[in-house]
């Protein structure tokens, strides 16, 4: 069942995150669904623009509406993720999506504003939400790759003036974490004090982590054992500060790199353990299992599990 994003931040603002997971393939899709409706936890399936371009657009959207009738119990919202001004309007056009970023945070910060605010009026039109981003993460994830000196925390003076011209409805913050799979190969981790800050600046407005994956030891070293090479200093943010960060107005948070990790697990140690098989449906349903059970840790971890019953009753539906 498809809620609007409005409701689920209103819903967990303070109490618990919604996890956004990006998409690129069925597995994927069959994965999450399962995990949210046995966890009875509220999601946000996110779609970048590569993974559009990897699978079509209508190809993607069509998984999800199969997913929404294998997995009636889903309570979920499409996103779109990273969108330029281009994607935004294309995803608003097709009716297809509840809620839309409009990423100009590489941009000054008044064409941030400007770009920003006419994606919120056509979105709004269409009553679909907008996700902003003021400040600039550091990484690499699909097309975007920012070194770490051109990175840039989020200005707690700027959140308010943002906000209120933009009319953006949520808002990513850039405050330590970053996409990939070296979020800290310097060693910081969330700055919990500039978020205290955003956050007084903005009381109950929801703030997006972006760059959420906890980019799992273990995960890391089965990886490397099934002949992978993934660097030593590859790291996340730790589920600790995670949860923290919740008490801080975190919303949303971004889930992709650790789901990539996990496909390269399952997939390697498939060919080295099984060199005389095949069949992709073998290492496809591992990958299905073993996601399944990584989301219904990442439901708990963010508070979310068995959430969808008050929601659904807060919202009337
Ligand atoms: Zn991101």
């Amino acid at each position: 069942m498809i809620i609007l994003p409005k409701n689920l931040f209103e819903d967990c603002y303070g109490r618990y995150a919604i996890a956004a997971v990006n998409v690129f393939t069925m597995e994927q899709i069959h994965g999450l669904f399962r995990a949210g409706s046995k966890a009875n936890a509220p999601f946000l399936v996110q779609i970048t623009p590569v993974a559009r371009n990897y699978a079509h657009a209508s190809m993607l959207i069509a998984m999800i509406k199969a997913a929404s009738k294998i997995y009636p119990k889903a309570v979920y919202a499409i996103h779109l993720d990273h969108g330029n001004e281009e994607h935004a309007l294309s995803a608003i056009a097709s009716n297809d999506y509840q809620s839309v970023m409009i990423d100009a945070s590489h941009e000054d910060y008044e064409t941030n504003v400007k770009k920003t605010s006419y994606i919120v009026r056509e979105a709004h039109r269409k009553n679909i939400f907008v996700e902003a981003e003021l400040g600039v993460l550091s990484g690499v994830e699909d097309e975007i790759s920012i070194a770490e000196k051109d990175a840039r925390y989020t200005s707690p003076q700027e959140v308010h003036d943002f906000v209120g011209r933009t009319k953006c409805n949520s808002l990513a913050v850039a405050v330590g974490t970053s996409h990939g799979a070296y979020k800290f190969s310097s060693g910081q981790g969330i700055q919990f004090n500039i978020l205290k800050e955003i956050q007084a600046k903005l009381p109950g407005f929801p703030i997006v982590l972006h760059g959420g994956s906890a980019v799992n030891k273990t995960e890391v070293a089965r990886i490397n054992k099934a002949n992978g090479a993934i660097r030593a200093d590859a790291s996340g943010v730790a589920p600790e500060e995670i949860v923290k960060s919740i008490a801080y107005g975190v919303c949303k948070i971004n889930i992709a790199t650790d789901t990539r990790l996990l496909w390269a697990r399952v997939h390697r140690e498939f060919f080295r353990d099984s060199p005389e098989l095949f069949d992709p449906i073998v290492p496809g349903n591992t990958y299905m299992e073993a996601y399944e059970a990584f989301m219904l840790k990442k439901f708990d971890l963010l508070k979310a599990t068995g959430k969808v019953a008050s929601l659904l009753k807060k919202t009337k539906l």
